[in-house]
């Protein structure tokens, strides 16, 4: 069972969009996924369809200890996709963990004793990917799904100070590592919401990729409106808009981490990777594709193949030649396209050993309070 953090403490950088998305695409691959919402805004149980309910069992439930990991768990429109859904409760519940014992194992330990509960049954680890939706922030909520993960995938944005912040990230992995979990591996960072005609995007993405070197997965998300509209639908890319980059994206994102299942012995035999995957359609969907068809009239009888027509005399007057002649180029206002990109005379390199005092506000200190606290080793 491979376990993925989704991180950055950063706001808006497309953690929730890539756990949602790449989670559907692991399951149109023949994946059992769970998602797990981590996140009080609960933004990802929302995306996928789920309205949040304080009343039902939730992530909260899960680490106050008034719930089971795998009672707690709803089914999704994409068969294969499961969450654990999140509720406004959860808000509260760095407050009520800060003084438990093991706070910073509870969410591991509950996954823990579901998958080998599962397993017991049927022989087989309880799902083949668990996803962790990070909130924007680095404390007990950030250092549960750490802890649980096997591994970390680091989202950023490609755009201007997109590495501010990354060394005290990664200082954090490397700590929690050293102290808690000896087994997490970075996997990659995905660069998102890229788009490849800004100037600033392409020379951000070479700059992370230089900084980064190999760390960089060779994916990145492109800037796609569907992806943001797809949310307010309930809807992952897949049932929304199929044939969208944002779909082909994170298709190809779920193909590297397919890829890079050779590595696990207990995860051979899987399907393999299947271009063709889709989700299947809704039942709406179905039903107005099929009242379309009906409208549509009855395709004309087919008579002879109709002879190449030769090609047609030029018959434009010089007056329409004159109206077909190319514009002159507008006088472009100085935009970021036109200007030289306004990336820092200081190399990104400085930027990320000097960004621990500019991002102090981002951190809550006690996710370095907790671990420098604490010994080597779980
Ligand atoms: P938070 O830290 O608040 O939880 P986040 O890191 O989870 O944010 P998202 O919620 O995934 O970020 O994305 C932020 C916004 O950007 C959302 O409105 C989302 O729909 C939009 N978005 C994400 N990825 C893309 C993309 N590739 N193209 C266009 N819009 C995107
Ligand atoms: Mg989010």
């Amino acid at each position: 069972m491979r376990r993925i953090a989704i991180i950055n403490q950063k706001g808006g950088v497309g953690k929730t969009t890539t756990t949602a998305n790449l989670g559907a695409a692991l399951a149109l691959q023949g994946r059992r996924v769970v998602v797990v919402d981590m996140d009080a805004q609960a933004n990802l149980t929302l995306a996928l369809g789920v309205e949040p309910d304080p009343t039902k069992c939730s992530s909260y439930s899960v680490l106050v200890g008034a719930g089971r990991f795998g009672e707690a768990l709803v089914e999704t429109s994409i068969p294969g996709l499961r969450l654990l859904p999140a509720n406004i409760d959860l808000s509260g519940a760095e407050l009520e963990l800060a003084s438990a014992m093991g706070r910073e194992f509870v969410l591991r330990d509950a996954l823990a004793e579901w998958n080998e509960a599962e397993k017991a049954r049927t022989g087989r680890d309880a799902a083949d990917y668990i996803l962790f939706d990070c909130p924007p922030s680095l404390g007990l909520l950030a250092i549960n799904s750490l802890s649980a993960a096997s591994e970390v995938l680091i989202t950023l944005q490609t755009e201007f100070l997109a590495l501010q912040g990354m060394s005290k990230l990664v200082e954090v992995v490397q700590l929690l590592k050293k102290r808690l979990n000896p087994e997490l591996q970075v996997t990659g960072i995905l660069p998102c919401m890229y788009d490849s005609r800004k100037r600033l995007a392409r020379e951000v993405l070479g700059e992370i990729r230089s900084y980064f070197k190999g760390q960089v997965l060779p994916v990145s998300i492109r800037s796609n409106v569907k992806l943001a509209e797809a949310p307010s639908y309930g809807k992952t890319i897949f049932s929304y808009a199929a044939d969208s980059s944002g779909a082909q994206d994170y298709m190809d994102v779920a193909r590297f981490l397919l890829a890079g299942e050779a590595r696990f012995a207990h995860m051979q035999g899987l399907p393999a990777y299947d271009p063709q995957a889709k989700a299947p359609l809704e039942a709406d969907e179905l039903a107005r594709r099929a009242a379309a068809k009906a409208r549509r009239p009855p395709p004309p009888r087919r008579t002879a193949t109709p002879k190449p027509s030769k090609p047609q005399a030029d018959t434009a007057t010089p007056a329409d030649k004159a109206e077909l002649k190319p514009m002159p180029k507008p006088a472009l206002a100085p935009t970021s396209e036109t200007q030289p990109p306004t990336l820092p005379t200081a190399s990104f390199a400085n930027q990320v050993a000097a960004s621990s005092s500019l991002d102090m506000p981002e951190l809550p200190p006690d996710a370095f309070a907790i671990l420098s606290s604490l010994p080597d080793g779980p």
